[in-house]
C-alpha cells in the first residue's frame, strides 16, 4: 500500500512537472456571451479567464490604419487591406461592436497583462508593405510600454524574418505555415513554430527536436477534445484554441 501511495505521489509530481501546456485563445475568447472573434469583448473574456494568451489578427487598412480584424475577406469587403478604415469604422458587427484599433486593443490587454497579446501579423501583398507594417506594430506596442507582454506569429516568412531583425532582443517570433522543420527555423533565429495540427500529427517527433532546439511548440486551431488531449500528452507548450474551456477543463484548471 505504502509503496502504490508513493508512485502515486511520484506520478502526480511528474505529471505536475510536466502539465506546462498553456492556453491561447484563438481571436480571443469569442465562442461565449454573444462575443466576435477579434474584438475588445474576446479580449475581455480571454483575460477574465485567465489563459496564457490571447490571439488576434492585425491589418493594415488601405489608409494605414492597423486594425483587429481576420480578413483579409471581412463581411461585405474583398480586402481589408484594401479599404479604408473609416469605412470599416462605420459598420458595426452583428453583436453592436465595432472593428477595433490596434491601439485599442494594446489599451485593454495592459489593463490585464496575465493574459499575453498574441499578435499575428497577416500577410500583406508586397514585402515592403510587410516590412512597414512590422514597423508600425512593434512602434505601437513600444509606444504602449507592451513590449514584454506581446508575442508574435505569422505565416508570412519575410514578416518573421523582419521581426527577427526590428524586434528587441528576446521578443517571442512564432512561425505559421508549417513547411520549415524546427532546425529551419532555429537558423532563421525564430523562436517557435506555431504548426497546424494536421502538421504536428504528421510529424509528432518535431514536437521533440523544438525542445532540444530550445523552440517552442504551439499548436492550432484545436477545438474538440481527443486533439486537445493529443496536444497535451505530446508535451505541446501552448495549444491555440477556440474552446479554451475544454482545453482548461483537460489540463485540470
Ligand atoms: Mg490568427
Amino acid at each position: 500500500m505504502k509503496r502504490l501511495i508513493s508512485l502515486a505521489v511520484c506520478l502526480f509530481t511528474v505529471s505536475t512537472l510536466c502539465a506546462q501546456t498553456q492556453v491561447i485563445a484563438h481571436r480571443g475568447f469569442h465562442a461565449t456571451k454573444n462575443s466576435r472573434n477579434n474584438t475588445i469583448s474576446a479580449l475581455i473574456h480571454a483575460q477574465d479567464l485567465g489563459v496564457y494568451g490571447s490571439e488576434c489578427d492585425i491589418n493594415e487598412t488601405k489608409d494605414g490604419e492597423l486594425i483587429v480584424i481576420h480578413g483579409p475577406k471581412h463581411g461585405p469587403y474583398k480586402n481589408v487591406q484594401e479599404t479604408d478604415y473609416a469605412v470599416l469604422r462605420a459598420t458595426k458587427l452583428d453583436n453592436g461592436e465595432r472593428v477595433p484599433t490596434l491601439d485599442e486593443y494594446l489599451v485593454q490587454a495592459k489593463k490585464n497583462t496575465k493574459t499575453k497579446l498574441i499578435i499575428e501579423i497577416k500577410s500583406h501583398n508586397t514585402p515592403e508593405r510587410e516590412t512597414r507594417v512590422v514597423k508600425k506594430i512593434l512602434a505601437a506596442v513600444k509606444q504602449h510600454k507592451m513590449k514584454k507582454h506581446v508575442e508574435y506569429i505569422a505565416f508570412s516568412k519575410h514578416v518573421c524574418d523582419e521581426l527577427v531583425k526590428y524586434a528587441p532582443k528576446g521578443t517571442k517570433i512564432a512561425y505559421l505555415s508549417g513547411n520549415l522543420n524546427p532546425q529551419q527555423c532555429k537558423d532563421l533565429g525564430y523562436t517557435g513554430i506555431d504548426y497546424n495540427i494536421g502538421v504536428m500529427q504528421k510529424n509528432p517527433d518535431w514536437i521533440k527536436q523544438c525542445h532540444d532546439l530550445g523552440l517552442t511548440v504551439n499548436i492550432w486551431t484545436v477545438n474538440d477534445t481527443q486533439r486537445i488531449q493529443w496536444c497535451i500528452d505530446n508535451g505541446a507548450d501552448y495549444i491555440t484554441t477556440d474552446n479554451p474551456i475544454e482545453t482548461n477543463r483537460l489540463l485540470g484548471k
